[in-house]
């Protein structure tokens, strides 16, 4: 079955509520529905999609995608990230005989939201509407404002007062307008914003969005292409507003239901032992958020404390059996050192999915010749300020002492 461009009161798709099942016009802006419940698109001929030809992901799984004519030309090159073996060093520290890296930070603002942001900008094309936002103090900021710039539309960013300027630069430079809200709680000024889209008649979109699931779905039908038709075991997902991870798991239902896979991979929740609203319970066997309301990680991209995509991921861990790990400060800056040694530069956030591997691996739950992937979802470029967590060395020489200092201080074997 494919997507048609149809009147609106005859079009097939629909955004339902992935608790209730209740019914949304496909356009609506809210990303929401009034119960606070997660919406995902949803048509009736799913079973009947067939795998097209194309030389780019989104074109042989255009079929999925409930768009009438995603614009090759609103890419940037996103998606197609290597998926690579773990190597003996990671292989090694995770005790895993079957580590699989899928390596997001290779997307053009070096993070897995250009997906999203790529699916969302079809359907703000295809909306004819003029401007796209967000709210975010990081990733998601930048690369909506990136592929606004390359859609030439105009980009609103919400930003909270303390985002730092790092953040706000590249926003800026790619022409988005930053808004800057100062609120005491981040967490209240993202809910408000976002049911101010309605009114506003503003698609704002954030990390849980329905159109944005859509994109990331890619990620795991590029799993399936690389794994030649077979799927992973385990996938683990640093999760913060919870869009990525339902996201994948989508795409696996979807190639399901299509009848291309007979099973579905485990999805394990990671989050930084700080802020594990849903991570913490996975781990001690219940399937009720607990919100987190001071939060302070170094793992600054998953900070949602209490996400409203929440309680849909519990009920799905509930359901398919996911799993959960929480991962120490300390570990997350043991993983990310672990990664840069094997050849791998990502943020503090990236680094939980290697560690939660080698703890489950550890606690047995899983089984050391599984297929796990750990997604590593953002690059180290977008946080500097962790590197004063690491030691730091370089030996400075004089030059007229350098070959001296090089035998003795680092050719000469012990
Ligand atoms: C956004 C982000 C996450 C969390 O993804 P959600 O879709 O919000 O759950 C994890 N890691 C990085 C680097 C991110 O930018």
């Amino acid at each position: 079955m494919q997507y048609t461009t149809r009147q609106q009161d005859d079009d097939n798709r629909e955004l339902i509520s992935t608790r209730t099942g209740a019914s949304y016009p496909f356009a609506r802006l809210e990303e929401y529905s009034e119960d606070g419940g997660s919406l995902e698109v949803w048509h009736p001929d799913q079973d009947k999609v067939r795998i097209r030809s194309g030389s780019r992901i989104f074109e042989r799984f255009s079929g999925f995608l409930p768009f009438e004519a995603p614009d090759p030309a609103l890419s940037l090159g996103e998606g197609h990230t290597p998926l690579l073996s773990g190597g003996s060093l990671l292989n090694d520290y995770t005790g895993s005989r079957g580590l699989l890296l899928k390596n997001e930070t290779q997307n053009p603002t070096w993070s897995f939201k250009d997906r999203g942001t790529l699916a969302s900008i079809w359907m703000s094309r295809e909306m004819n509407e003029q401007m796209v936002a967000t709210i975010s103090t990081g990733n998601m900021g930048h690369s909506v404002a990136a592929y606004a710039g390359r859609a030439n539309m105009r980009a609103l960013i919400f930003v909270p007062g303390f985002t730092p300027r790092e953040k706000i630069m590249p926003i800026a430079l790619h022409g988005g307008d930053i808004i800057r809200v100062e609120a005491p709680d981040y967490a209240a000024m993202k809910k408000q914003i976002l049911e101010m889209a309605g009114r506003l008649g503003l698609r704002i979109v954030s990390g849980n969005g329905p159109l944005r699931i859509e994109g990331y779905k890619l990620t795991a039908f590029e799993l399936y292409e690389q794994m030649q038709g077979n799927i992973p075991d385990y996938i683990a997902v640093p999760v913060s507003a919870c869009g990525h991870i339902r996201g994948i798991f989508k795409g696996f239902r979807e190639l399901h239901q299509a009848g291309y896979i007979d099973r579905l991979p485990t999805m394990v929740v990671v989050q930084a032992a700080n802020n594990a609203p849903l991570a913490k319970p996975l781990e001690n066997g219940k399937y009720q958020v607990e919100p987190f309301t001071h939060v302070d990680t170094l793992a600054e991209a998953i900070t949602t404390g209490n996400p409203m995509g929440g309680a849909e991921i519990m009920e799905k861990a509930a359901r398919y059996g996911w799993l959960g790990a929480t991962v120490s400060e300390e570990q997350i800056l043991e993983a990310q050192n672990m990664l840069a040694r094997a050849g791998f530069f990502v943020e503090p956030a990236s680094a939980t999915s290697l560690y939660a591997v080698k703890k489950l691996i550890g606690a047995g739950q899983i089984n050391p010749d599984a297929r796990v992937v750990a997604m590593l979802t953002g690059s180290g470029l977008k946080d500097f300020d962790v590197f004063r967590h690491h030691s730091i060395q370089v030996s400075d020489y004089p030059l007229e002492q350098l070959e001296k200092s090089l035998w003795q201080n680092h050719l000469q074997k012990q």
